[in-house]
């Protein structure tokens, strides 16, 4: 069943005791064997004492990916099943009233899944696989899914650049079963959304920020909201079924646009109360400043500008320029709901440039909530690395 003995430098085990789950190269003194890329590798320390086991990768930094700290536990299709299901079923409790219809089910590292993602959208399930582990166990993923017998497809959107970092080509494309549609109907606490899952950005839609645009409904009253990297229009559509007299939605990608438009209409909304523009955020907020336009209640959920901590100042500057111009165009007691989800970005860096930004736009604001991720996104103890999505909701003083 192994093919191959890691045995880490002295020293090295403590993070693998700890129970995180990335072994660095640095901290590989040999490998006994010629293990393959994605193969089941057996973790000692110097003196040979065995700590885990985990998926070789031999062209990443991230040498080794622990899928277990139990001895008797096989790797093999039986075990990725019963990780599959154990970590589907703990999303049964998160929709009691059966309203929402996409949420992530398998959240990787921290659903004892490295590498492995698997969204749920109505009948389909989409699937990354990000590491040689995952790639390795890829017919046993497929099959595990399916035979759950509960959606019409699988369907594949591994086309992304991490996984260059493990050796692997970008894939994508039907796994199983039907093709999803071009537009796929979900709902997220009865709000109807149109979901490409075969081109749109990530695996479709961004599940992760499903609590906090319900949460933007709240006390909106007549406001006149802004939102910048609006994608398909959640915060858009969430805005105006709060009772937002008008939306200004910004976006970079036409197709996304598009889509943001589809889901004004899919929930009944008028599209006289939106206006979009197509463009450069960080040029249209600066445009908006320019021309003094004011709004009552601004979100930026841009993309991610930094994923690891080595990227944080590129991603600072970015940040602090667009709170500062959000903070600028924010009116006296109106709220700022401004997001970061960079991995590489800590929750108390934000905090502290989101306070530089009001400092510097010369304007008095308090925090009144400090947001994070819903619980099918899960981060493991173990894994601080796993939390990446970080929000504040700040209010303008009057
Ligand atoms: N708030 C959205 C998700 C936003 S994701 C939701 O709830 O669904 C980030 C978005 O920023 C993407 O749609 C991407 O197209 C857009 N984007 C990236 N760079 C941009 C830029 N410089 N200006 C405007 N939009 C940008």
């Amino acid at each position: 069943m192994t093919d191959a003995v890691i045995r880490l430098k002295p020293g090295r085990e403590r993070s693998v005791l700890r129970q995180h789950p990335w072994l660095f190269s640095g901290a590989i003194a040999d490998v006994d064997g010629s293990p393959e890329p994605g193969s089941t590798v057996e973790v000692t320390d110097f003196a040979g004492a065995w700590l885990a086991r985990g998926a070789y990768s031999p062209e990443s930094q991230i040498r080794v990916r622990i899928w277990t700290w139990e001895v008797d536990e096989a790797i093999d299709a039986a075990f990725v099943a019963l990780r599959l299901e154990r970590s589907i079923a703990r999303r049964r409790g998160l929709d009691p009233e059966g309203r929402t219809t996409a949420f992530r089910e398998v959240h990787a590292e921290s659903d004892g899944l490295p590498g492995v993602i698997v969204d749920r959208y109505a009948g389909f399930r989409v699937v990354q696989l990000l590491s040689a582990g995952a790639e390795r166990w890829r017919p046993a993923i497929v099959e595990a899914l399916a035979a759950r017998g509960d959606v019409q497809g699988v369907y594949e959107r591994s086309d992304v650049s991490v996984r260059e970092l493990e050796g692997l080509e970008p894939r994508s494309g039907v796994m199983w079963g039907e093709p999803p549609p071009s537009r796929l109907r979900i709902e997220e606490h009865g709000v109807a959304y149109q979901v490409d899952v075969c081109s749109g950005q990530k695996t479709g839609f961004y599940l992760d920020q499903r609590e906090h645009r319900q949460r933007l409904r709240r006390g909106l009253g007549e406001a006149e909201v802004l939102n910048a990297f609006a994608y398909t229009g959640g915060f858009s559509v969430c805005a105006l079924l709060g009772g937002a007299r008008s939306v200004l939605s910004i976006d970079s990608s036409a197709e996304a646009l598009e889509l943001a438009r589809e889901n004004v209409a899919l929930n009944g909304l008028s599209p006289e109360c939106c206006e979009w523009i197509e463009g450069d955020a960080f040029v249209e907020l600066r445009r908006l400043r320019d021309r003094a336009a004011s709004f009552d209640v601004i979100v930026l959920d841009p993309p991610r500008f930094a994923a690891t901590a080595a990227q944080a100042e590129r991603a600072a500057r970015g940040y602090k320029d667009i709170n500062l111009l959000a903070f600028k165009l924010l009116r006296p007691g109106g709220r700022l709901h401004t997001f970061s989800c960079s991995g590489g970005v800590s929750a108390e860096l934000f905090e502290k440039i989101v306070a530089g930004a009001a400092l510097d736009a010369g304007v008095p604001a308090v925090i009144v909530e400090w947001l994070g991720q819903p619980a099918d996104h899960p981060v493991a103890l173990s894994f601080p690395e796993g939390r990446y999505l970080k929000g504040l909701v700040c209010e303008r003083l009057a």
